[in-house]
């Protein structure tokens, strides 16, 4: 699938633009999106389907399950935007997305997110090109979970230190005009990270539009090491220790945390980025024993999981390393 610059519509009700889609539309969505659409909203679909898990039995019985369409509309979050990708790509029909969180890239990636045995498996192949952003209903959600939404942005701090590290160390394909669009990404979270704090409009389109820039040169060089570095094997090894599914920017934040303190990578700097963005690197939902073992077992993790060349390989994860962060994140919670 060829990228193809998607057009993004973004402003207060922009929703109400739904009514004028013609054909029979299938909404994709979930109930906290959904009533929180009826309440603003009058025009109704064809049909509407509600997403219950992202299993990959369940996501494939879809297409066959559901009624016809010429349009179907993801609202909601990630998994309603995935679940949408998914028939669109399918069923070769029109798909206008529209996003009530921020969390995620979802609403502007090509690949669909599904469970295999409690992992995250990437299938599809589907290029978002309508996205609807309406500024009313996504400020009607917790704040905590649009913010997290920075996350894959700030990740580029750490991530472009270990991909110019795979290239000095072992020759990997390494794109300076890639790293310096990803840096300019990262400059521009950093001067608006008051509005992404506060989940303003501005805050909400400038995440917006640095996912379709981070989309579009990771599609260019089919990679994604400008945003994913060590910092998302942190999160790898917490959701693989635990099983469990966390907010991807919690996950995220406190990799950025530690592996900015790994490589000795403007840490204070990178703290202070994702603190100013609103980041919980302090992961709320797991116990300091399971980030503690998280991070102890991070290379063993790694080289069991075949993942990619990164600053884990080089220098060596002491305790002291594992206590400065606990410490940090002790501070945090407090
Ligand atoms: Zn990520």
């Amino acid at each position: 699938m060829t990228y193809r610059v998607p057009l993004i519509k973004s402003g207060p009700r922009i929703l109400g633009e739904l009514k004028n889609l013609s054909g029979r539309v299938l909404v994709v969505t979930m109930e906290v999106p959904w009533a929180l659409y009826c309440r603003h909203f009058d025009w109704r679909p064809e049909a509407v389907h509600f997403v219950t898990d992202m299993d990959l039995e369940t996501v494939e019985g879809l297409d066959s399950n559901l009624p016809p369409c010429d349009v179907v509309v993801g609202l909601g979050g990630g998994s309603c935007c995935d679940t949408a990708k998914y028939l669109a790509w399918k069923r070769r029909c029109r798909m206008v997305l529209a996003p009530t969180i921020i969390s995620v890239d979802a609403p502007l990636t090509n690949m669909i997110a599904v469970r295999v045995n409690k992992t995250v498996q990437y299938i599809g192949d589907i290029f978002p090109e309508e996205l609807l952003i309406d500024h009313t209903l996504i400020q009607a959600a917790p704040k905590e979970l649009n913010r997290a939404g920075a996350c894959d942005i700030a990740s580029i701090h750490t991530a472009l230190y270990d991909w110019r590290l795979a290239h000095k160390d072992t020759g990997e394909l390494y794109h300076e005009e890639t790293a310096r669009q990803a840096q300019e990404c990262l400059n521009v979270l950093d001067a608006n990270a008051s509005d992404v704090y506060d989940v303003t409009p501005k805050g909400i389109d400038t995440i917006v539009d640095l996912y379709r820039r981070e989309v579009q040169f990771c599609a260019e060089i089919g990679s994604s090491r400008p945003e994913e570095g060590a910092e998302h094997i942190v999160a790898y090894a917490m959701e693989h220790l635990t099983r469990r599914h966390f907010l991807h920017g919690d996950l995220v934040g406190l990799g950025i945390l530690a592996i900015s303190k790994l490589q000795q990578n403007r840490p204070d700097w990178a703290l202070g980025l994702i603190r100013r963005c609103g980041l919980r690197y302090e992961c709320p939902d797991a116990d300091i024993g399971e980030i503690r073992q998280a991070l102890s077992m991070l290379k063993a993790f790694k080289d069991q999981a075949g993942l990619f060349y990164s600053v884990v390989d080089t220098v060596p994860l002491t305790t002291a390393w594992v206590e400065e962060v606990i410490a940090e994140i002790r501070q945090a919670r407090a």
